[in-house]
């Protein structure tokens, strides 16, 4: 997926099943006793469907469309993930989405597993019935591939709080007789939705930033008040960071969409812009902004940089110019592997996705919990929720980071170098390591034969 205007480097493989590999492999080298097999399950996704169907467009011609869900892992409980609808969603992007969500919910301590799923179309070509009759089609395909204790959607990229609405419906009218209101979150809260859910990924990307500086992440910036911020994207995701970084006392100098970026230097209102957004279609044109490509934004000067669009956005071909002081990941991805060490050798700390963007999926479990007990939490209190796990999930990888940074961990744990320092791992790494081993020591405390011994009497 692209976003107009942003570099590449020829030689880089953009490919996300091995980029996801490669920072799998980056983790797997500081996790001590792993077993083989384990590796290789863990490498794979537990569980692929595929489906083709045929949809009727307004104009009465018939189009067929695929989709996917793909369940990564369940060990920690039901599959849990959002549903994309894009034109470039392929199976492995998917699958590689599926990885992360496993170890986004294993870092923040949530009971789910990782899942992913999409149908590959142009959402933005299609008519809201068109849209309808899809999601209706796919969500009826999937029958009991999806469940409140198997498999729960959520939103994406292009799907939305309607598409969910319509998921959870035709879930209902294919499960009469059971409260099914769990199937799938990010739903309207008329429908059983959990206030602050469609904040939640921007509000927990501004959480997470706020307790990495705080901890000291860049000595002479300890907190978001008076910093400097640029946002790529301006989705659901990007304008809700826009927000929570600017009530917390930030200068938001620059936003984009796809079709460009605007640039203010004494700061944007992020509700004004989301007004003119609503408008036009596009931030693009705002009266009293300079209209900048993707590819300038990226590069501007500033504190913060949020990167809340799609995946690969900072590669070999951009990362040596990026002049932000810290990266944070509201998109899934946007960073690659080569990116990440040009980064972390020019001293600049990216606090990777399974941290930065977990508060959506965060508040999805909350949904979820609210709906098998019938309850409606107030705002205030899914956001206190919010914050405090959040900050967990940062503590969690801040302490583990530092414990290499001081020396604690010993080798290969930190690879000790020639010259007797230590190749310290980047935050993605340190994350990663947090949420692969719960995940796999839980594994390895399961039985390996899926016979159930007690009921034949055989004991233990
Ligand atoms: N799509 C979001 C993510 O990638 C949310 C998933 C969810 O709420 O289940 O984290």
């Amino acid at each position: 997926m692209t976003v107009a205007g942003v570099p590449r480097h020829d030689a880089e493989d953009l490919d996300p099943v091995r980029i996801s590999e490669q920072q799998f492999e980056r983790a797997l080298c500081h996790i001590r006793g792993i077993k083989r097999g384990l590796i290789d399950f863990l490498r794979k996704p537990k569980r692929v469907t595929i489906v083709n169907f045929p949809i009727e467009l307004d104009d009465g011609s018939v189009e067929s469309f695929q989709g996917y869900r793909v369940v990564h892992n369940r060990v920690f409980g039901p599959g849990k993930g959002g549903i994309r609808f894009h034109p470039d969603v392929t199976l492995d992007e998917v699958t590689f989405l599926a990885r992360l969500m496993t170890w986004k919910c294993a870092l923040v301590n949530l009971p789910f597993g990782g899942a992913k799923g999409g149908v590959v179309c142009d959402s933005k070509k299609l008519s809201e019935k068109e849209l309808r009759r899809i999601t209706r089609r796919f969500t009826s395909e999937l029958y009991d591939v999806i469940g409140p204790h198997k498999d729960i959607p959520a939103p994406d990229l292009y799907s939305s709080e309607q598409t969910m609405a319509w998921i959870f419906d035709t879930y209902d009218v294919l499960h009469p007789g059971y409260n099914n209101r769990p199937v799938v979150t990010g739903k309207p809260i008329e429908m059983g939705g959990s206030y602050g859910r469609h904040e939640a990924t921007g509000t927990g990307c501004m959480f997470a930033t706020k307790r990495f500086l705080s901890r000291g992440l860049i000595p002479d910036r300890q907190e978001i008040a008076g910093a400097s911020v640029t946002i790529q994207g301006f989705g659901e995701v990007g304008s809700m960071a826009a927000r929570a970084f600017f009530r917390e006392g930030a200068r938001i100098i620059a936003v984009s969409d796809s079709k460009g970026g605007i640039y203010c230097e004494h700061g944007l209102d992020p509700v004004a812009v989301e007004a003119f957004k609503t408008e036009h279609a596009t931030v693009v044109g705002m009266a009293d902004t300079l209209t900048i490509t993707n590819a300038e934004l990226l590069e501007l000067e500033c504190d913060i940089l949020v990167l809340a669009a799609v995946e690969n956005q900072i590669n070999a071909g951009n990362a040596g110019n990026i002049k932000a002081r810290l990266v944070v990941e509201g998109a899934n991805g946007p960073t690659t592997p080569l990116a990440d060490n040009t980064l972390l050798e020019r001293g600049i700390p990216v606090l990777p996705d399974i941290v930065a963007n977990a508060g959506g999926v965060t508040v999805s479990y909350y949904e979820w919990l609210q709906n098998q007990a019938n309850e409606q939490w107030e705002y205030g209190q899914v956001m206190d929720r919010l914050r405090d796990r959040m900050f967990a999930a940062v503590d969690a990888v801040f302490d583990r980071w530092q414990s290499f940074v001081v020396g604690e961990v010993e080798a290969p744990a930190a690879k000790v170098l020639p010259e007797g320092g230590r190749e310290l791992p980047d935050l993605r790494t340190v994350a990663l390591i947090i949420a692969i081993e719960p995940v796999s020591y839980t594994h390895l405390t399961l039985p390996t034969t899926c016979t159930p011994c007690r009921s034949r009497g055989g004991g233990g």
